[in-house]
């Protein structure tokens, strides 16, 4: 997929949650307004954010 989150934003499919599965970081649209799951690398705290919002860097 073209221009997907995995493609566009690499830094940030370390960061995407299992809750998510089966839907992988490659198989969305890096400016989807899709509201996914997120996990921190360092403490492990799950939230909620659209994923552009999370390119964008505002959350
Ligand atoms: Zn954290």
């Amino acid at each position: 997929m073209n221009n997907s989150l995995a493609e566009v934003h690499p830094e940030l499919v370390s960061e995407w949650s299992e809750k998510n599965l089966p839907l992988k970081p490659d198989e969305v649209n890096a400016k989807s307004r899709k509201n996914v799951w997120w996990r921190c690398g360092k403490c492990g705290n799950e939230w909620k954010s659209v994923i552009n919002a999370r390119v964008k860097g505002t959350v």
